[in-house]
């Protein structure tokens, strides 16, 4: 996949490591692949270096632009008079990253100075590199609090919970399977004759093949995305939750091979330099809400980022910045631009609103007619 043209891939000790095993033990799902390559607890991308941001290997809406995480900030705020303005209430990042949307969403909630004081912080962290970034810019902060572990529901005492993921889910594990005369099999990875990393077809996955499919297509799907779902059905049994979701991926389910590596802000093939590249896959949206819907959650969206952005006042938002800041007012247009953008992340990326029934519909959401007046 990589070595023809001619191109040596880039052997890494990591990519040893997993040639070695495949070796002695024979292919490995896709999943086991990506969690290695992801955080393997020596080598893995996500153990081991800064990915996210200008000086890493790919660029995140907070990372382009501080109205991003403003807006967010904003929301969280509106949620919480929803809520009813509780004297307590807990706000969890998943994979924060550099820290930089949650900076800008507490500067913002000062305007909201009852909500700001009601905080209690939550940051859900497996990179210790970037937990260091993180401490270094939040740790100032009043009532901020690290998980390795994604928190159970017992963590909050039943309190008001609102959960946000930027760019998280798409970091998360998924499985491959493909169709092979009328049967699913897994999907796994192993080795060529020129011992390069290649997809093998595996053993029947057992589940049902419908009349729509056809032999070679590839589905993908992620239980440790299944597992955020159950983990919101389980906060919102034990109190009032909100959670917001943003990422790139597909509203419908979808069909193909979406295994994505990214360094150095390149696309590469997802087999490239094992533990130095970051592994995506595309979020099926579609899964996750109705795993939400299934355990009893309210669904707002999924729209994509440019509405959702647009609805929470991002055009007002930027122009006031920059009427205020002359000087980089080119600057912050050229931002927002990128984060609105038809062909780019405007539509590509999408927000999701997960919350308890009881809630009402969540800002920056389309309220439909079947939703009105029923909570
Ligand atoms: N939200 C940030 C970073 C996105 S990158 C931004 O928008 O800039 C994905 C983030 O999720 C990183 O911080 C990564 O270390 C973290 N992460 C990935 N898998 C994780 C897991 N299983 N548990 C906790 N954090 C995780």
């Amino acid at each position: 996949m990589t070595a023809d043209a001619g191109e040596t891939p880039l052997e890494t000790p990591l990519g040893q490591l997993l040639k070695e095993q495949i070796g002695a033990y024979g292919p490995m799902s896709v999943s086991q692949f990506m969690s290695d390559c992801l955080f393997h607890e020596t080598y893995g991308y996500y153990t081991r270096q800064a990915a996210v941001g200008a000086a890493g290997d790919f660029i995140t809406a907070p990372e382009i632009s501080q109205v991003f995480g403003e807006l967010i900030g904003l929301w969280c705020a509106v949620v919480w008079q929803q809520m009813g303005e509780p004297a307590r209430l807990h706000l969890v990042e998943f994979g924060p990253g550099r820290g930089t949307l949650m900076v800008d969403a507490l500067r913002s909630a000062k305007a909201v100075p009852e909500y700001r004081t009601s905080l209690q912080v939550h940051l859900v962290e497996i990179n210790a590199t970037l937990k260091r970034a993180q401490r270094e810019r939040l740790g100032g902060e009043a009532g901020i609090a690290w998980h390795d572990d994604w928190p159970g529901a017992e963590t909050f005492g039943g309190e008001p919970v609102i959960v946000i993921g930027n760019e998280f889910l798409d970091a998360l594990p998924i499985e491959q399977v493909i169709a092979r005369d009328g049967v699913w099999h897994w999907r796994e990875v192993g080795l060529d004759a020129a011992d390069g990393f290649a997809f093998v077809e595996g053993r029947p996955s057992g589940h049902a093949v419908d009349d729509s499919v056809r032999d070679g297509d590839v589905r993908e799907f992620s239980e440790a995305q299944d597992h955020v779902a159950d983990l919101l059905v389980q906060y919102a049994q034990a109190g009032p939750m909100a959670s917001l979701w943003i990422d790139y991926g597909s509203d419908v389910p979808f069909t193909g091979d979406t295994l994505q590596g990214v360094r150095q802000h390149k696309y590469v093939p997802p087999f490239d330099a094992p533990g130095e590249t970051d592994v995506t896959a595309q979020v099926d949206f579609s899964a996750l809400v109705k795993r939400a819907r299934d355990g009893g959650l309210g669904v707002d969206g999924v729209v994509p980022q440019a509405e959702f952005l647009g609805a929470l006042g991002v055009i007002e938002r930027a122009s006031r910045l920059m009427s205020a800041n002359p000087a980089q007012a080119g600057m912050i247009e050229a931002g927002v631009a990128r984060l609105m953008a038809p062909n780019g992340m405007g539509t590509r990326f999408k927000a999701v609103g997960l919350r308890s029934a009881q809630l009402p519909p969540l800002p920056g959401f389309p309220v439909h007619d079947a939703q009105r007046g029923s909570a």
